[in-house]
């Protein structure tokens, strides 16, 4: 076993508030309510650590975003849970970026190629190993599918139980994922703040850790990963852009709080990414906020979209998704469900990529963002491809061949899909 890295984290800190929380016990919100961010003695930590030697970590003693641990929570390596994590790879994708108008690099982030198929492993990973370090063994949360299936998989691998509460209407397969992999998993005729509630009102009785996001620190932890990764693989140059499919924010707030660490460790400058937000025309509350200069977006009713994973209709940490959009000099931005559609089409015929729904979203946020001049043509730009594209149900283009009658050539070749 390689050696047990360094720890610095200090305490928690309120996201509205700044209060100070200790860190010796497990949290959920700030005691006036709000979200809490893992801070760190980052002094202590720019002089004990190398950037360049710990990104170059073996893979097998350091699986993926592990390899970050000095910049994560977790103290003792037994408490580290892994599923074999991988550093997800920057794919260009120059055929689509030619077909929206886009002159400089359009580069995908597949985060689809993590344990569970989705960039929520990160997240999950480390929420779940800050729980068994404080002992707890059984949690709880709602989930659009992504979420419940990391909770019950690094759940289940850390001998833990775990309850998944869905929207109905949740992608079959991320239904079923969930208790495949030791979770309990629940359908509720409803959305996903409903169904936190749900937990909020059993936990208690239940004896639930409530892991919903941004109601317990370490998830965001996770998912700034994708910050520090993302640096290192463009060898600590930020792109210009970041298109991010926004639910609950996470990922945005999580890699905005990775960069600031970075540039005080010294890693990066203080050029930053322009923010972009993406959520659907059908629940788009983080937009709608934004135009109106709001500093918290209000719930949106009757949301709906495919891109099951960015419905969220009210978010805790809304704030901290605003401000973060805003401070990068980013925009928020809606796409329809049709516009989604074709931008999955098109990334997967022009080149071979074949992206989820709300990664499709990031895409046909850039192509609208293009157009209308808010993205500058030769910008490089990053898009997250969150999940992988087989967890969602495809359109049928296939043909129907009757191999009883004749077949011709001409027909086969002519047949459009
Ligand atoms: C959770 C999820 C999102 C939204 O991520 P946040 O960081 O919570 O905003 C987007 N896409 C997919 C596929 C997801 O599972």
């Amino acid at each position: 076993m390689a050696e047990t890295p360094a720890n610095f984290f200090t305490h928690l800190e309120c996201s509205m508030t700044g209060e100070r929380v200790a860190n010796d016990r497990a949290h959920n919100l700030s005691p006036e309510g709000w979200p809490l961010l893992a801070r760190y003695d980052l002094d202590a930590m720019k002089a004990a650590v190398d950037r360049d030697a710990i990104a170059a970590r073996d893979a097998v003693a350091y699986p993926g975003f592990w390899k970050w641990r000095e910049l994560l929570p977790v103290a003792r390596d037994e408490d580290v849970v892994s599923l074999g994590e991988v550093d997800t790879p920057l794919i260009d994708t120059p055929a689509t970026a030619r077909a929206i108008g886009a002159m400089g690099r359009l580069i995908v982030k597949d985060e689809g190629r993590l344990p569970t198929g989705s960039f929520k492993a990160r997240g999950l990973a480390l929420a779940v190993a800050m729980a068994k370090a404080f002992g707890i063994d059984r949690m709880a949360m709602p989930t659009n599918g992504n979420a419940g299936a990391a909770l019950s998989a690094y759940g289940a691998r850390a001998g833990m139980e775990t309850w998944s509460f869905c929207p109905e209407d949740t992608p079959e397969v991320n239904v079923r994922e969930i208790a495949a992999q030791g979770g309990h998993v629940f359908r509720v005729n409803g959305l996903i703040h409903q169904c936190g509630k749900i937990v909020g009102d059993l936990k208690d009785e239940a004896g639930w850790f409530d892991v919903s996001t941004l109601k317990e620190p370490y998830r965001i932890e996770g998912k700034k990963t994708m910050g520090i990764e993302l640096a290192g693989q463009l060898d600590w140059e930020l792109p210009d852009a970041i298109v991010y499919p926004t639910g609950g924010g996470t990922g945005l707030i999580g890699m905005w709080k990775a960069f600031d660490e970075m540039e005080r460790l010294g890693w990066i400058g203080s050029e930053r990414p322009t923010m972009i937000a993406v959520q659907a025309t059908g629940c788009a509350p983080i937009v709608k906020a934004y135009e109106a200069g709001a500093e918290h977006a209000e719930e949106w009713i009757d949301a709906s979209t495919v891109a099951a994973g960015i419905r969220v209709p009210k978010a805790i940490g809304d704030f901290l998704i605003l401000r973060a959009v805003r401070e990068s000099g980013g925009f928020a931005i809606a796409v329809d469900d049709a516009h989604i559609e074709r931008a999955r089409r098109l990334c997967g015929d022009e080149d071979g990529l074949l992206l989820c729904p709300e990664g499709a979203a990031t895409l046909a946020a850039t192509e609208a963002a293009i157009a209308d001049g808010r993205l500058e043509k030769d910008a490089r730009i990053v898009l997250f491809n969150c999940g992988a594209g087989l967890k969602y149900p495809l359109p049928d283009r296939s043909r129907a061949l009757d191999r009883t009658k004749p077949v011709s050539a001409a027909e086969v070749l002519n047949a459009a899909n």
